[in-house]
C-alpha cells in the first residue's frame, strides 16, 4: 500500500513518508491508493476481536509488512490503547432503546478526548520511526529528531502533548492563547512535566498562535535546522486510527454484518466523520450524519451542493472544538467524489483506473483555488448524489445544544441512570432528532460519537443543567478524580508576553537546549 496527495502531484510514498511529512508537498492531503475491499469472512472473523487486536488487522491492510511488520503494529495498538481506562477502549452506552439511541465514548483516553485515540497512537508512530533511523547510524553521526510545534484553543493541545511526552527523539512545543483556553484544559497541558514537553502561553488569540506556528514552518531555514514536524488533524495516522471504533462500534452494536446503522457525528475538521467514511468504502453497511454547530459550512455542502465559507468568520459556540471555518479533511471526501462522478473514460485509455485518479486529483485542486480565490465552489449534481448517497446532515443551534444536555439529563434520571451529555456529543444527538422529524427514513440505530468527557466543558453543561428544572444535579459528582487532581498539581508554562514569531523562536531554542538538544 502507498499513498498519493489529493492534488496529483506526489504518489507512490510510503506510510512512513504520509505520516512524517503530513501534508503533502503539493499541498493536499495523503490518501491510499486503493481502500482495502473486506469480504464477509474477515468481517466476521474480526467481529469477536479485541480493540488493539481489532485496530492491529485494520492497520496492517494499510501498512505494508516490509514497512512495519504485524508484530509491531501489535505492538503499537497495545501500547496505543492500554492507556484508555475503560476495558472496551471505546464503549458503547445505550442511551435509550426506545429512541434507538446509542452514544460511542470516546473520551476515555488520558485527556477525557476523542482525540486521544488518534493521539496515542501517532505519538507511539514518531517513535518507532524515530528509533528505527536512528539505529542504523553510526557512532557519532548526528541522531534525527522531530520539534513537533503546534497551536491549541484546547483539546488537541493536551492530546498531543499526552501522546508525545517522553517519547525519545521528539520534542514538543504547544502555544496556546494565555487565559483563553478552559481551565482543565490549561491544567492539562502544563501539568505535564516531561523534559520533551514545552508549554508556550502566547499573549493573544489562537489565531495570533496558529499564525506564528504557520510562519516557523514558512521559514525554510528554521523549519530544516529543527526538524519541524506537526500532528494536525490532516495527518493520515489519525484518520487510520480512528476508523477501528467504527468496526468496534458496529460489531457491539449489531448481530450481523450486512445490518444498517446510522453514525452520527459532531463534526469540525471532518477526521472523525471521514475514518467512518472509509471504514463505510472498506465494507461496513453505514450511514453518517454530519452534525454541525452554527459554523455550517459542511451541513449546507451536504445539503446544497455548495462549500462556501461564511461571510462572518468563525462564530463562538458552546461547542468550541467544532469552531471553524473551513474543514481540513474536507479535501479528501471531494477526491473521492470527484473520482466516482468522473466523466466517461475515454475508449482508448490504457489504465482507466489511474485515468479517474487523475481527474479526481485535477478537480479538486480546480476546487481548492476557487475555494482560495472566491471563497467556495459549487459541485455538480451527480457529485452532491455521491456525498448524499452516504451523507446526512443538520445544524444544530447553542440553544438546542443546552436544551438537548437538559432533555437527555432529565429522561435519564427519569430511567434511573441520569447521564450527562457533553455540548459537543450533545450537537451529534439533536442531529439525529431533527433528521427523524424532517425525513421518513432515519429511523434505524443510530450511535452518536461522544468526543469529550462533560466534565471539560463545565460552563455549557452548568448552564444546561445548574439551578434549572433538574435540582439534583452537582457538577462535582461527574468530575473525573484525574481532573480534579489536577489543580493541586506543579505546573511548567513558559509566557510570551506578545505574539511575536522572533519571541517563541527564541522559546524554542532555550526549551531545546534544556532539553540537552544540540542542532
Ligand atoms: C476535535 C473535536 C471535534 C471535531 O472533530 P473533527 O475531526 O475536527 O471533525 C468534536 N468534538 C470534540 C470534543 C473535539 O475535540
Amino acid at each position: 500500500m502507498l499513498y498519493r496527495s489529493t492534488r496529483g502531484e506526489a504518489e507512490g510514498r510510503t506510510f512512513e513518508e504520509a505520516v512524517l511529512g503530513g501534508l503533502a508537498p503539493d499541498g493536499g492531503l495523503y490518501i491510499p491508493h486503493a481502500v482495502p475491499q473486506l469480504d464477509a469472512a474477515t468481517l466476521a472473523a474480526w467481529r469477536s476481536l479485541p480493540f488493539a487486536a481489532l485496530a492491529t488487522e485494520i492497520f496492517s491492510l494499510y501498512v505494508p509488512a516490509t514497512e512495519i511488520s504485524k508484530e509491531e503494529l501489535a505492538g503499537l495498538a497495545e501500547r496505543s490503547f492500554s492507556t484508555f481506562r475503560h476495558a472496551d477502549v471505546t464503549p458503547v452506552h445505550t442511551l435509550s432503546e426506545a429512541d434507538k439511541l446509542r452514544v460511542l465514548e470516546l473520551f476515555h483516553g488520558p485527556t477525557f478526548a476523542f482525540k486521544d485515540v488518534a493521539l496515542q497512537f501517532l505519538g507511539n508512530l514518531f517513535e518507532f520511526f524515530l528509533v528505527r533511523r536512528n539505529s542504523k547510524k553510526a557512532p557519532g553521526e548526528p541522531r534525527e529528531r522531530v520539534t513537533v510545534v503546534g497551536a491549541t484553543s484546547g483539546d488537541t493541545g493536551s492530546a498531543a502533548i499526552y501522546g508525545l511526552r517522553g517519547k525519545k527523539d521528539v520534542s514538543v512545543f504547544i502555544l496556546h492563547p494565555r487565559g483563553r483556553v478552559s481551565p482543565v484544559q490549561e491544567q492539562q497541558m502544563t501539568t505535564v512535566l516531561d523534559k520533551n514537553v514545552h508549554n508556550v502561553a502566547v499573549e493573544g488569540t489562537f489565531d495570533d498562535c496558529q499564525d506564528i506556528v504557520k510562519a516557523l514552518f514558512a521559514d525554510e531555514a528554521f523549519r530544516k535546522r529543527y526538524s519541524l514536524g506537526a500532528v494536525n488533524s490532516i495527518n493520515w495516522a489519525r484518520i487510520l486510527a480512528q476508523t477501528v471504533y467504527y468496526f468496534y462500534a458496529y460489531f457491539r452494536s449489531t448481530d450481523a454484518n450486512d445490518t444498517p446503522l446510522t453514525f452520527s457525528v459532531p463534526t469540525g475538521n471532518f477526521g472523525d466523520i471521514l475514518a467512518g467514511y472509509f471504514a463505510r468504502r472498506m465494507g461496513l453497511p453505514l450511514r453518517l450524519i454530519c452534525a454541525t454547530n452554527q459554523n455550517d459550512i459542511l451541513d449546507r455542502f451536504f445539503r446544497t451542493g455548495e462549500y462556501k465559507k461564511a461571510a462572518d468568520g468563525v462564530a463562538q459556540t458552546w461547542a468550541p472544538a467544532m469552531d471553524i471555518c473551513v474543514s481540513s479533511n474536507f479535501e479528501r471526501l471531494a477526491w473521492y467524489l470527484a473520482r466516482e462522478a468522473a466523466v466517461e473514460v475515454p475508449a482508448d485509455m490504457a489504465d482507466p483506473e489511474a485515468f479517474r485518479d487523475r481527474e479526481a486529483s485535477a478537480v479538486v485542486a480546480a476546487w481548492w483555488i476557487s475555494l482560495r480565490d472566491y471563497g467556495g465552489f459549487r459541485v455538480d449534481e451527480r457529485v452532491l448524489a455521491q456525498a448524499q448517497a452516504c451523507f446526512l446532515s443538520a445544524m444544530v443551534s447553542d440553544d438546542e445544544t443546552i436544551a438537548t444536555i437538559r432533555e437527555w439529563y432529565q429522561r435519564t434520571s427519569e430511567a434511573g441512570a441520569p447521564y450527562v451529555l457533553d455540548p459537543h456529543t450533545a450537537v451529534g444527538v439533536k442531529a439525529v432528532a431533527k433528521l427523524r422529524a424532517e425525513r421518513q427514513d432515519c429511523n434505524e440505530l443510530a450511535i452518536c460519537l461522544s468526543t469529550a468527557h462533560p466534565a471539560k466543558f463545565d460552563e455549557a453543561v452548568r448552564s444546561a443543567l445548574d439551578g434549572h428544572t433538574v435540582s439534583t444535579f452537582d457538577f462535582d459528582a461527574i468530575r473525573p478524580a484525574e481532573i480534579r487532581a489536577l489543580a493541586g498539581k506543579e505546573r511548567r508554562c513558559e509566557a510570551v508576553p506578545q505574539a511575536d514569531v522572533q519571541l517563541v523562536k527564541e522559546v524554542v531554542q532555550r526549551g531545546l537546549a534544556a532539553e540537552g538538544v544540540t542542532v
